[in-house]
């Protein structure tokens, strides 16, 4: 059994870190204590530490990993692209990656139902990290709104919910532990219950309709100053895994229309294929107004993220360059030709693999297979939706989710804590016996820890 103590070559880059390195939600004075692994490689499934220990990557490290570490057809495509433009501004300019990848996200992005009268997504804007296509949505919410003659300065956002760590990001998030610090200096927002935490005995269905009648009632007073409702649809991440119905999601976007406010489906962590459809919202029947996707679009090799918009959105954005109706936003790596290369290539291989069944099948699948845990006492509820999975486990001491992950590591598998939820969320191209793996070392941790 390897130990998280690691040989001389991990001590010393622990060194190395610790004197010149601030890492993010990260508390540095139990950094070293704590022994963080030091990563040396990757291939498939596996993370090499720089001790050649082996370790299944459980988390995707950390939600991004698509088809699994080192994939040939993503290296080849990044390789490609290498020596023919590395970089090219795309203000002002533009180049054939970043044009076929917009293509190709619009041709899986979600579909209104035939004979629907709901706008399509039809325009992508780029951005780097997850938080950044979130800005970007919600200043475009705004603007749209204000273009149109209406003002509209408010968001509404839920309790738990969490879309990355940016001042605008944070202003819709509803996590008091990371966000409390800055209320302070965010956006004014109108936040609702969580749709994810039930109270008593009450089912999730009955939570859906409490938090749809507060949003109703919510909207009824403040509606018409609401320029968009944010919403991670299907499965509050980062609060817990905290799951809902897909007649939320259905009855959020109703109530967005009622009330002339867009929506924005934060897809982030759940696009994809995660849940086992490419898109949350298409387990509602939903498309949104404005889409944020961003992790696993390149596979997980490079940062990108994008904004899928409807026409209603992008058309209030035209007019003569003294209209000011601009969207005066971008970065300076906006569409990097070798992050869209990567995506072309992820996409392309989720087509030919038929990825997003599989992701089907691999929820089933752990949904089989942690059953005897989530009826064991160590254990308080398992939460999933697809592949993303959150066992809640019976608190047992100070910083039991971590404990257990530190005891899955020592194993040779890689978990990471929410809290008290340990969260397993492979990468789709995990085979069903690293699949069993990944379950088994899980129990035999909880079982370790949990008293
Ligand atoms: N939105 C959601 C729903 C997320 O889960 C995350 C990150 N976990 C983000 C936004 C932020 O993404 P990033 O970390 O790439 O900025």
């Amino acid at each position: 059994m390897p130990s998280t103590d690691g040989s001389g070559a991990s001590r010393d880059l622990r060194a190395r870190d610790a004197s010149a390195v601030w890492h993010p939600f990260t508390q540095h004075s139990q950094w070293i204590d704590d022994q963080p692994l030091v990563v040396d490689r990757a291939e498939g499934m596996y993370l090499f530490d720089v001790d050649g220990r082996r370790y299944l990557d459980g988390i995707s490290s950390l939600w991004v990993t698509v088809h699994g570490h080192s994939v040939p057809e993503i290296n080849n495509a990044i390789t490609a692209q290498l020596t023919r433009l590395d970089h090219s501004t795309f203000l002002g300019f533009t180049h054939e990656p970043g044009i076929e990848l917009a293509e190709k996200l619009l041709d899986v992005a979600p579909k209104p139902p035939p004979g629907s009268s709901r706008a399509p997504l039809s325009k992508v804007f780029y951005a780097g990290d997850g938080a950044s296509a979130v800005e970007a949505a919600i200043k475009m919410a705004y603007q749209a709104k204000a273009q149109r003659g209406e003002d509209r300065p408010y968001y509404v956002h839920f309790a738990e919910g969490y879309h990355g760590d940016t001042l605008g990001a944070v202003s819709v998030g509803g996590i008091e532990l990371f966000h409390h610090t800055y209320r302070p200096i965010l956006l004014d927002t109108l936040m609702v219950s969580s749709p994810g935490i039930l109270s008593g005995n009450e089912t999730r269905g009955q939570r859906a309709a409490a938090v749809l009648g507060e949003l109703r009632a919510l909207l009824q007073t403040q509606g018409h100053a609401v320029c968009a409702i944010v919403i991670e649809p299907m499965v509050q991440a980062a609060g817990g895994m905290l799951t809902h119905d897909a007649a939320f999601v259905a009855g959020v976007r109703d109530l967005a229309d009622e009330f002339g406010a867009f929506l924005i489906a934060d897809e982030v962590a759940t696009g994809i294929g995660r849940t086992g459809q490419m898109w949350a919202v298409e387990h509602a029947g939903v498309v949104p107004d404005l889409l944020t996707c961003g992790k696993g679009i390149t596979g997980g090799y490079l940062p990108l993220s994008a904004v899928l918009a409807t026409n209603e959105v992008y058309e209030s954005f035209l007019g003569p360059p003294s209209s000011g109706r601009t969207f005066f936003h971008g970065h300076s790596y906006t569409a990097n030709p070798l992050c869209a290369a990567a995506a072309i290539a992820n996409l392309d291989l989720m087509k030919s693999n038929n990825t997003v069944a599989r992701a089907h099948e691999i929820g089933e699948r752990i949904g089989q297979l942690t059953k005897p845990l989530a009826d064991s006492d160590s254990v308080k509820e398992i939460r999933r939706i697809g592949t993303m999975t959150g066992i809640d486990v019976r608190s047992s001491g100070e910083r039991t989710g971590f404990r257990v992950c530190q005891h899955a590591r020592e194993l040779g598998v890689l978990l990471r804590p929410l809290g008290d939820v340990v969260v397993l969320m492979p990468p789709l191209g995990i085979s069903d016996e690293q699949l069993g793996e990944l379950v088994q070392v899980t129990e035999q941790s909880i079982a370790a820890v949990v008293e």
